[in-house]
């Protein structure tokens, strides 16, 4: 059976070491903040911004938040935007996607300063990543490599399948394994034989949004699995895109869902607001 990669135990150790890291800042006359910026009534992104917002209290970090109506218009967004750009107490600013239809969101995604720029979305942070110097990287693919760190894999060499190519977790989680010196395949809907392309992965990330599409008997024995899919079936349970049970009687090491990836999102959204304090205190 794989070892299951405990993702709630390794956030809990990274958030522990960002807590003493804002003491430390604190000391120094620094202290760390986020602004969080939610417009609308979406209910999982009111339930999202408050798991934030719990989450920067935990670890010391001031969280300054503006709940904004459904139809607040996109010049007075940007001009908020504007605002925590150059307010000094915010050293990043998020805001909650998705956003109502009347405001274009790669305008407001690309008005954050890309310095407090902590979801990584902006064009310039992204650019960054392609070019393999990082300053923001965003919060889930991050994520899944100190996931793959803590658990004492070694990418370089290695094949790595990545399936999904969104901009928020498949491309860039592909880019940083590439940065990290694997032979990267990035699959999508239009990929033929797929069950061939993950049974050559030695390490296979799963970012579909498919419950169980992933079949276990395609997976290569010893393999490491990173499942990033969130599904609800039925009611109730959350399942990932690989069929858990089993994948795990083949893979050396496997995400469970939930458990898994998802403690580590918030817990580098936290990381790169404490590494933005840092640099501004470096000035
Ligand atoms: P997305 O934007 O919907 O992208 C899904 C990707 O999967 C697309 O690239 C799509 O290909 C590909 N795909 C769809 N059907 C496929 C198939 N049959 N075969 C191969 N590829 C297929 O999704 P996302 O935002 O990246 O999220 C993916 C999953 O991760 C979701 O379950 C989401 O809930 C979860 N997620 C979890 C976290 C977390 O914190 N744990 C964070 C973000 C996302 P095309 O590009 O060709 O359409």
């Amino acid at each position: 059976m794989a070892q299951i990669i405990d993702g709630k135990a390794i956030a809990a150790k990274i958030r522990g070491e960002l807590t003493a890291e804002v003491r430390k800042l604190e000391a120094d006359g620094i202290k760390p903040g986020l602004a969080v910026v939610l417009v609308g009534e979406d209910p999982a992104s009111k339930v999202y911004v408050s798991m934030k917002e719990k989450a920067c209290q935990d670890v010391g970090i001031f969280s300054d938040e503006y709940k904004l109506h459904t139809d607040t218009s996109e010049a007075d967004l940007l001009a908020l935007i504007d605002r925590l750009n150059s307010d000094p107490r915010i050293h990043g600013i998020l805001v909650q996607l998705p956003l109502p239809k009347h405001i274009n969101t790669e305008k407001v995604l690309e008005a954050i300063s890309p310095t407090k720029d902590v979801d990584g979305f902006h064009p310039y942070n992204v650019g960054r990543l392609v070019v393999g110097k990082p300053l923001f990287q965003p919060c889930t693919p991050y994520g899944v490599m100190v996931m793959l760190k803590e658990t004492g894999v070694e990418l370089a060499g290695k094949e790595v399948v990545v399936v999904g190519r969104s901009n928020i977790v498949g491309k860039p989680v592909a880019l940083m394994c590439l940065q990290q010196h694997a032979t990267v395949t990035l699959c999508h809907s239009r990929t033929r034989d797929l069950a061939g392309k993950v049974g050559m992965a030695d390490v296979l990330i799963a970012a579909v949004g498919q419950p169980e599409m992933i079949k276990g008997e395609w997976i290569k024995e010893g393999a490491v699995v990173i499942d990033v899919g969130v599904n609800r079936v039925g009611d109730r349970k959350l399942v990932g895109d690989v069929a858990f049970a089993a994948a795990s009687e083949r893979a050396s090491a496997i995400t469970p869902v939930p458990g898994g990836v998802g403690p580590m999102t918030i817990t580098m959204l936290l990381y790169n607001t404490v590494e933005s304090a840092k640099r501004q205190g470096e000035g």
